[in-house]
């Protein structure tokens, strides 16, 4: 089984804004990841980056100028540059927000996409969309769905294990691949699974602190642990082959 980081962007914005304690004033450069699984016949992307359309103006190209203001995107290159998306077997969303499912409308609309029932919902409902800063342009595209409620074996033989870890957003899901797990938004950095600092806004803080301490402990019985967007871990190539 081979797993791969790619780099599918960065944004930047205010510092505070994604790590509770630091600045308002002070701008952070935050790496966006996808990720692909290669075993058997499967190929499988995680996540998908930042939407190349949106890179030069973002709060225009989400009709979200105030919102979107506080940040500034760059990619060098799209999933779809790194990775021919027609060959996919499955995408999984680890949640809704833009920087994660931003690449979706490049991927096929036969490719299935496995995404908690509770996250898709919510992105659906206008008000968890606002609530959660959701930009559903990205997702409202008709397309072959699998949708999942809590733990799930993806596969059928453990090799790939899709983890119910909600608060960053109402249904989001992390993602074990053999011994790494892909801790998307549960916490930005490799520090937020014990410090809790997470950033100031999100469906539950209080449920993102359980998901926090079930991948802290994860870690603890020996699991690598990947964080959402720690620029000091996040790079790109081959994790497991
Ligand atoms: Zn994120």
């Amino acid at each position: 089984m081979k797993l791969q980081l790619l780099n599918a962007g960065w944004f930047t914005c205010p510092y505070g804004l994604m790590r509770q304690g630091e600045s308002f004033e002070e701008p952070f450069r935050f790496p966006v990841s996808a990720f692909l699984i290669e075993t058997g016949g499967q190929r499988i992307l995680v996540d998908t980056g930042l939407n190349p359309a949106a890179i030069a103006d973002p709060g225009g190209f989400y009709g979200q100028p105030e919102a979107m203001g506080l940040f500034g995107f760059e990619q060098e290159r799209s999933v779809a540059d790194q990775v021919d998306l027609e060959t996919l077997t499955m995408v999984v969303l680890t949640h809704l927000h833009w920087d994660h499912v931003g690449g979706l409308p490049q991927v096929p609309a036969s490719v299935p996409v496995v995404v908690q029932r509770r996250e898709w919902e919510a992105g659906h409902d206008p008000e968890q969309v606002q609530s959660n800063f959701f930009m559903p342009r990205d997702y409202e595209r008709e397309r072959e769905l699998l949708l999942v409620d809590g733990d799930h074996d993806l596969l059928g033989d453990g090799t790939v294990e899709l983890l119910s870890t909600p608060g960053h957003t109402p249904g989001h899901q992390s993602v074990r691949v053999g011994e790494v797990v892909i801790g998307a938004d549960v916490g930005h950095f490799a520090a937020s699974f014990e410090d809790h600092r997470f950033p100031a806004f999100a469906a539950d803080h209080e449920a993102q602190a359980r998901s926090a301490q079930r991948l802290y402990e994860l870690r603890e019985g020996g699991l690598t642990v990947l964080p959402g967007h720690d620029p000091e871990l996040m790079h790109p190539g081959v994790l497991t082959s």
